[in-house]
């Protein structure tokens, strides 16, 4: 029975809406409706001279006069509210990384929905109920191989777990981890909850999209990530809430799909630096998973060949289950890792003799090859030999790479881009040369080495981003690859990641030593990580997997990181690391925040940091934690913006969590005072780059 509204009994509701956080508001807003609304609701409601999209909020409504406030405009209906879930999730989320609940949670909602009013929203609801209803998926799935040995044993764990615990799931590429995520999420399927996949990078989808797809033909799978349409993104995130979808594969933001009857989440290479938000709320997508998982009752499987550093202690702690998979699908041998010492190569080697000869090898073979570089463009600076005049940004504190098939300096911070000068700028001295290399160069190094006598070229195919700008550019690479119309796979570290290539038997690291002595302590993580994957990518065809190679040129070949390589033993190099990290007082032992400041001049934004650093002082919780000095970041200036850096560091996270609670709101008093002074300030909370 439905009774008339009471024109005159208006409910008070809790709104959620997009108010950053720097303008102080730090929860919801109260508005007028004429009826209850429940928890979760989309609304439309007035906000200064707007009209912006909203969520009720399960908070209680405030004291605020009931004449001062405004009513609700309009409710979005014809969907279900949003989990109880979702809004604990979210609502966690944005007391962690230090945002307002409003900002965060208008800012994980697909942008589209942001501009349809009531009206436009249901008929976007209808047609898109009329398309799921039309189109039932067909059902002829791909026939699963029997599960190993290791998977068999590995699924029965999971089986027998209880509900809400991680699992950190350590395998080399290759050993059948993402057939175990395809057997737990068809488990999860068959007991009647949705399944949430999350990979690091869209380009990954589509291979395990189509993997997926394969598998679960009679399902519903939808993707989320930023290369969807608005279009697309809204209706797949609607098939999501609507409890339609039965899984979801994306990107980080995936992580906020609401789902109401999740019950498996799966975190492919959840070392990936990726997972990680660089702007706004600043969230790990992994860590929120795993906070889901705890929420609503699912069981959360983190998978990597190389987990990362915090992920393997709390297995080591217990607090995740540990599960291995420590051999290849097959029997396949790992590559065996050759180390070149550099030290012992003639002067200006860029590429050894010996490996361009095993390169050699290959292509007669019919093989492929892999050789990456981490840095793109041509030489990274050109100089002039004269004067010593280098091609530096005149916006920001970085050189400007040489792109030689353009003839361009590009600026990778910035983005200036201008033709090269036919002679030095400051002397006019016509001979300026490039110094260091980049992926244009390599390739073009390679070229002249393996040329054949006869003078016959090799086929080199180059993958980074300037190579892959245009759309389908990268998929047209990868299928020529995959063709065997490619000799030998020239890229950036993009190439290392995931693809599954099956004519690969040597991959190259030409010049990786530098992060051996970088600044970042998680430098050698990351490298490690990222050759052990390059390594994965290498015989993964188990005929090839016994004559397949990773080489590195390397100056310093007894390093222990590539002792550790050698030998493919994670474990070792986590031990090691660990040991480092525990005596440094460093992640995982300690936990990290970052206050960052951007500003005009390096003068105004250390300023800011020192007053706050000031503010801290006298706050209780202060006491617990510790102020580093203000430090530029490693590129200073970026388009004329000076970035400067303060670190928060605290031996326990509830204890850092009550000083940011605690030191926030003196930050956005302080922000006021210095009027422009400073364009942005913004807290990190387990920043991933120091
Ligand atoms: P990872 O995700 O660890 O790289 P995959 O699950 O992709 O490993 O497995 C590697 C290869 O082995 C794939 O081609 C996959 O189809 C195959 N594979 C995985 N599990 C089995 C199995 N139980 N029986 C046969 N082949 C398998
Ligand atoms: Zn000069
Ligand atoms: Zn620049």
């Amino acid at each position: 029975m439905t009774t008339a509204p009471d024109p005159d009994a208006q409910t008070r509701v809790a709104v959620a809406v997009e108010t950053p956080q720097h303008s102080g508001v730090n929860a919801t807003l109260d508005y007028l409706s004429e009826q209850p609304l429940a928890p979760g609701t989309m609304v439309r409601v007035p906000l200064g001279k707007r009209t912006v999209l909203g969520i009720v909020w399960p908070a209680a409504a405030g004291e605020a006069p009931e004449a001062s406030l405004r009513p609700v405009t309009e409710v979005l209906d014809g969907l279900p509210a949003l989990p109880e879930a979702w809004c604990r999730l979210v609502t966690f989320a944005s007391g962690y990384y230090q945002r307002s609940i409003g900002e965060l949670a208008l800012a994980v909602l697909p942008p589209e929905l942001h501009k349809l009013d009531r009206a436009g929203f249901a008929q976007r609801l209808a047609r898109l109920r009329k398309a799921l209803d039309s189109a039932r998926p067909a059902a002829a799935a791909d026939t699963p191989p029997p599960p190993s040995e290791a998977q068999a044993t590995l699924l029965g764990q999971l089986a027998a777990l209880e509900p809400g615990r991680t699992v950190l799931l350590h395998g080399v590429t290759g050993s059948g981890k993402t057939e175990v995520y395809l057997r737990a999420a068809e488990a999860t399927l068959a007991a009647g909850r949705q399944v949430l996949v999350l990979v690091p990078e869209i380009n990954l989808t589509p291979q395990l999209e189509a993997r997926f797809a394969a598998r679960f033909a009679g399902r519903r799978l939808v993707t989320l990530h930023s290369a969807l349409t608005p279009v697309q993104r809204l209706r797949h995130w609607l098939t999501a809430q609507l409890g339609e979808a039965d899984l979801v594969l994306g990107t980080r933001m995936a992580v906020f799909a609401p789902l109401p009857r999740l019950g498996l989440v799966v975190v492919d290479e959840e070392h990936d630096p990726s997972y990680k938000q660089q702007e706004g709320a600043r969230y790990s997508a992994r860590d929120l998973a795993v906070y889901r998982g705890r929420l609503e009752q699912a069981t959360v499987l983190l998978g990597s060949a190389t987990p990362s550093l915090e992920s393997w202690q709390r297995a080591q702690d217990g607090r995740y289950l540990k599960l291995a998979l420590p051999q290849r699908i097959g029997g396949g041998s790992l590559p065996r890792v050759r180390l070149v010492d550099m030290s012992q190569q003639p002067r200006q080697t860029t590429i050894a003799a010996p490996l361009v000869e095993a390169i050699r090898e290959r292509i007669a073979r019919g093989e492929q090859s892999l050789v990456f570089l981490n840095r793109r463009g041509y030489a990274p600076v050109l100089h002039c030999t004269d004067c010593g005049w280098k091609s530096g940004c005149p916006h920001c504190s970085a050189w400007r790479v040489f792109h030689k098939l353009d003839r361009s300096l590009r600026c990778h911070h910035c983005g200036l881009a201008e033709r090269v000068p036919r002679a030095c700028p400051e002397c006019g001295n016509l001979d300026i040369a490039p110094i260091g290399r980049g992926t244009e160069r390599l390739e073009e190094q390679l070229a002249g080495l393996l040329a054949g006598p006869d003078g016959r070229a090799v086929r080199i195919a180059r993958i980074d981003a300037d190579s892959t700008r245009g759309k389908g550019a990268l998929e047209a690479r990868l299928d020529s690859v995959h063709a065997g119309d490619v000799d030998v796979l020239v890229g950036t570290q993009m190439v290392t990641k995931g693809h599954d290539f099956r004519r690969i038997t040597l991959v190259a690291a030409v010049a990786p030593d530098a992060a051996l002595f970088s600044s970042d302590f998680r430098a050698a993580e990351r490298l490690f990580a990222l050759l052990m994957q390059a390594a994965g990518r290498a015989g993964r065809d188990a005929d090839q997997a016994a004559a397949s190679e990773m080489w590195v040129q390397t100056w310093h070949p007894r390093h222990p990181l590539y002792e550790a390589l050698r030998r493919h033993d994670f474990e070792a190099f986590a031990a090691s690391q660990l040991r480092e990290r525990e005596s440094a007082g460093l992640p995982p032992f300690s936990h990290l925040a970052m206050l960052r400041a951007d500003a005009k001049t390096a003068a105004a934004a250390r300023e800011f940091l020192e007053a706050a650093a000031a503010a801290a002082e006298p706050l209780d919780s202060a006491a617990a934690v510790t102020l580093y000095p203000p430090v530029p970041l490693t590129v200073a200036r970026v388009a004329d913006v000076e970035r400067l850096q303060m670190l928060v560091e605290c031996a326990a996270r509830p204890a850092l969590q009550r000083f940011l609670a605690e030191w926030l709101p003196q930050l956005i008093a302080l922000r006021r005072r210095s009027g422009h002074a400073i364009l942005r300030w913004a807290v990190d909370v387990d920043p991933l780059s120091i």
